[in-house]
């Protein structure tokens, strides 16, 4: 329980970033090795009794490939490319996520923004509605945080999207 209340503070107080790194070298300093480009395809069942279990990798060439294995924990989201597990999927209604990371010069103006810790169209419908008149941008809701970037995650309507070319066709009816 302290563990998940520690992950949240320093999900809140850290900027993403510095979060990811600070994971990162906590892996490197426990020996953990990072294959960068490299897409786990499969596994490779053990030829017979006295070989391991491999995996197939591309780029093949991969150091990977070479190892045998006795376990194997898949962390690949959504994903889910190990073969065998039964998945659970929830279909919500249709939300866009975006996040985004502005570079931060540091600048007056930059610093006198207000950090906006989520809002939604629901609460706050002036905020809203302004956004829709005066730049055409759609949102159901936004958060900004400003670190080491101007970090931003919000959620566009899929009409904004389309108007502004971001999604250039509809193709499931979603
Ligand atoms: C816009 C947005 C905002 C969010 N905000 C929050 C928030 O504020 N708080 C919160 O708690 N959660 C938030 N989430 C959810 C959070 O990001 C996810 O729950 C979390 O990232 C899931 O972690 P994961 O390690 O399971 O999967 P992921 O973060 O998806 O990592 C999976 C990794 O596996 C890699 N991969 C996939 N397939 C393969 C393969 N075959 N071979 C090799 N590598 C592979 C992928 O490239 C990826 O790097 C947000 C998500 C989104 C999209």
């Amino acid at each position: 329980m302290s563990l998940l209340l520690l992950l949240l503070i320093i999900f809140f107080l850290l900027a993403i970033k510095i979060l990811q790194s600070i994971l990162l070298r906590t892996c490197l300093i426990l020996g953990v090795k990072v294959h960068i480009g490299t897409t786990f395809d499969k596994l490779v069942e053990p030829a017979n009794r006295n070989s391991s279990w491999t995996v197939k990798t591309t780029p093949s060439s991969c150091p990977v490939c070479s190892y045998g294995f006795d376990m194997i924990i898949g962390a690949d989201g959504k994903q889910n490319s190990l073969p065998g597990f039964p998945t659970k999927e929830f279909r919500g209604k249709l939300a866009l996520a975006i996040t985004v990371n502005f570079v931060n010069s540091g600048s007056e103006s930059e610093t006198q923004a207000d950090e906006i810790s989520g809002v939604t169209s629901v609460y706050k419908q002036d905020f809203f509605n302004n956004l829709i008149s005066q730049h055409g941008i759609d949102l159901e809701n936004l958060v900004y945080y400003r670190g080491e970037t101007h970090y931003f995650v919000m959620t566009a309507k899929k009409t904004s999207l389309l108007e502004r070319k971001v999604i250039k066709k509809v193709r499931r009816g979603r």
